[in-house]
């Protein structure tokens, strides 16, 4: 089974049932919905569409509804205006653009005192790039140092600049509240630059009755500043690879990755990695080499999950692109992995009996981890170890939870019913792995559980032997389900 999970972002290229039930075959594990681009319609429609096929085809598949977040575009322009070196071009707000000058306005007034004098302005990606010469009333006079051509509503970057902003526009709360009626797994928080804009989504999650995991996009340099809070208040982080790589010097991008994914192992949260990792093959049916090296090195640093954007959203080949992301992880994760779970912080004993549950199985032959998990908790202390060899399968009898665990590193999550006989229940889970062949009859299963011993709760790890099929026997002892 492959350890790394595979998000894809779904658009054009993806959207019809066939191009969905084949990228779940080819192991997709969670589709994400860009609330930059999708509109409320098209999100009611693919939520259903994925749910039956995930159903159909038996696989605990996630959603993620991605915001736009607080992004500064410029307006909109009659014709392109063709920039070159040493132009003046004006950025103007509250509509103080005139057509006699090379100008445009952008959607946040903000900006004019946000902004100083010697700021970069990066638009199109950091295709153009200008230099903020003055600020007078309602514009900013900048000198343009690369040229380009500017088209209506580019998206603009401000390298090292505090930006203002509400963490969640009118137009995310209205996104957010479409994903929470059609329960969505994930929320991504896009911009996200401090861990009180975490905090806010959070607040409105709850007010909206969803339990959706918060993911916080790291987009720019004050969320790079203060990653363990961010870390710490988010339920996932992830590395927003475009953005990040205009915002920040473009050599440290490889640096910060390593530093978020280990601080993300480090604190237990799970991490994904993101953007332009198969861009060549919007258009091509191989990546380049360089690209399965990036590929390669994210699955060597241990990230959870890696994501498609353009290369399933409208790109030629998105079942092909998922088809490489299994292969190249596959073959690095027999390769082994950077080993920075090893840093991992352990607080309290809950983590600590998960530490030597999962040293017990790197210890045994043919081991499986064996989680019975009613929030996800227990399974994702064990995912966040990184067991060497051993499968995790995280038996829960919440959907919502078996979802939220296909992203975690390593887990196969499992809907099970816990009744009221633990031993009934480790017996179906044991039946399901052995009939779907996940374990073979002499595996070793260590088995999470909490055990009742004199009235209370206590954390237990057993080693039990898998049987075959037919000779699933019952076995005595008092347990009960943990987590
Ligand atoms: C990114 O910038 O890498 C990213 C994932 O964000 P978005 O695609 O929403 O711009």
């Amino acid at each position: 089974m492959r350890k790394t999970k595979i998000i894809c972002t779904l658009g054009p290229a993806t959207e019809s049932s066939k191009v969905l039930r084949a990228l779940m075959q080819q192991g997709a594990d969670v589709f994400r919905l860009n609330m930059s681009h999708a509109k409320h319609d098209w999100v009611r429609e693919i939520v259903p569409r994925i749910r039956s096929i995930a159903a159909e085809l038996g696989r605990p598949v996630a959603i993620l509804l991605d915001t736009q977040g607080p992004a500064i575009r410029t307006g909109d322009l009659r014709t392109d205006l063709q920039l070159k070196p040493g132009d003046i071009f004006e950025f103007t707000v509250r509509g103080a653009r005139s057509e006699e000058t090379n100008s445009v306005d952008v959607n946040y007034d903000g900006l004019i005192n946000d902004i100083s004098a010697g700021d970069t302005v990066l638009v199109d990606n950091g295709v153009i790039q200008l230099l903020v010469l003055e600020k007078k009333e309602n514009r900013i006079r900048c000198e343009v140092l690369t040229a380009g051509t500017l088209g209506s509503r580019r998206h603009i970057n401000l390298p090292g600049v505090r930006v203002n902003l509400p963490p969640l526009t009118q137009k995310d709360l209205d996104d957010v509240r479409v994903g929470a009626e059609l329960n969505v797994d994930f929320v991504a928080l896009s911009f996200a630059r401090q861990e009180s804009d975490v905090e806010e989504l959070r607040r409105v999650m709850r007010t909206l009755g969803s339990t959706a995991h918060i993911i916080a996009k790291i987009e720019d340099q004050s969320a790079v500043a203060q990653i363990d809070d961010m870390i710490k208040a988010a339920d996932v982080i992830l590395v927003a690879r475009g953005d990040l790589g205009i915002e920040c010097p473009m050599e440290e991008l490889p640096i910060i990755q390593r530093k978020i994914v280990k601080q993300c192992l480090h604190f237990g949260k799970p991490v994904i990695v993101a953007t332009h990792m198969l861009e060549s093959m919007i258009e091509n049916p191989v990546p380049t080499r360089a690209e399965i090296t990036d590929v390669a090195n994210a699955v060597f640093e241990q990230t959870d999950a890696i994501m498609l954007s353009g290369e399933t959203t409208v790109g030629r080949y998105p079942v092909k692109c998922v088809e490489v992301f299994d292969r190249v992880a596959r073959r690095i994760e027999r390769s082994g992995g950077a080993g920075y779970a090893r840093n991992t912080e352990l607080h309290d004993s809950r983590q600590k009996t998960v530490a030597a549950a999962v040293s017990l199985a790197n210890s045994l032959p043919h081991a499986n981890l064996i989680i019975f998990t009613r929030h996800g908790t227990m399974a994702r202390y064990v995912s966040n170890m990184r067991p060497e060899r051993a499968p995790i399968f995280a038996f829960t009898p919440s959907e919502r939870v078996c979802r939220q665990l296909a992203l975690c590193w390593g887990t196969h999550p499992v809907l099970l019913e816990f009744t009221d006989d633990p031993n009934s229940t480790i017996e179906a889970a044991e039946k399901y792995l052995c009939e779907a062949r996940l374990t073979q009859a002499g595996d070793s299963l260590v088995v999470m559980s909490d055990l009742r011993a004199g009235g209370a709760q206590v954390d237990s790890i057993q080693v039990r032997q898998a049987k075959d099929a037919a000779n699933l026997t019952a076995i005595s002892a008092d347990e009960s389900m943990m987590d």
